[in-house]
């Protein structure tokens, strides 16, 4: 079975992150979306209201799982027993942050690889902090979340 781990802060999970994982349902059996406890980051939902706007989000999709990490990811995709990490790609100042943590992965843990997938050009300006900044400032982001996501901002910021 082909599992691929996609980490991430998913503070809050937007659209641009959804379709990534409909497009990489369709490469791997499983996919592990993995939300990321850091404790160095302020966010604005808990990990666990992280998880659960995920899996609210991601019920028309099979085989996901949605689990939390803190910790070394390679250590976390060798306990999955995955064979990768998917990552999205939006601009190519993503790409040179990206290349180095796929590489550094990649020199702690061989066996795995990263997975790059482009975003759709209708996400590209999408991220979670730009949607947190609209909805603090009054904007409308309901194209660029899912319903459940627009309810929690709504009731953390609106
Ligand atoms: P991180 O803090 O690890 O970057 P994010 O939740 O911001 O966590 O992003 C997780 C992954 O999803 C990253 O690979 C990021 O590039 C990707 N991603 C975020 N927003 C989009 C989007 N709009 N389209 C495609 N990929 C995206």
């Amino acid at each position: 079975m082909k599992v691929a781990v996609y980490p991430g802060s998913f503070d809050p999970v937007t659209n641009g992150h959804i379709d990534i994982l409909e497009k990489t349902i369709k490469i791997f059996d499983k996919i592990i979306v993995a939300v990321i406890h850091n404790v160095y980051k302020q966010p604005l939902f808990t990990p666990e209201e992280r998880v659960e706007l995920i899996k609210e989000s991601t019920q028309h999709l099979k085989n996901i799982e949605v689990g939390c990490f803190s910790g070394l990811l390679v250590d976390y995709i060798k306990e999955k027993k995955a064979c990768a990490i998917i990552r999205g790609l939006r601009t190519v100042t993503d790409f040179e942050y990206e290349m180095q943590m796929a590489m550094m992965n990649k020199e702690l843990f061989p066996e795995v690889d990263t997975v790059f997938v482009m975003s759709n050009s209708k996400y590209i300006f999408v991220s979670s902090s730009a949607v947190k900044e609209a909805v603090l400032l009054g904007g409308d982001v309901s194209t660029l979340v899912p319903e459940a996501v627009r309810r929690g901002l709504e009731r953390k910021l609106g």
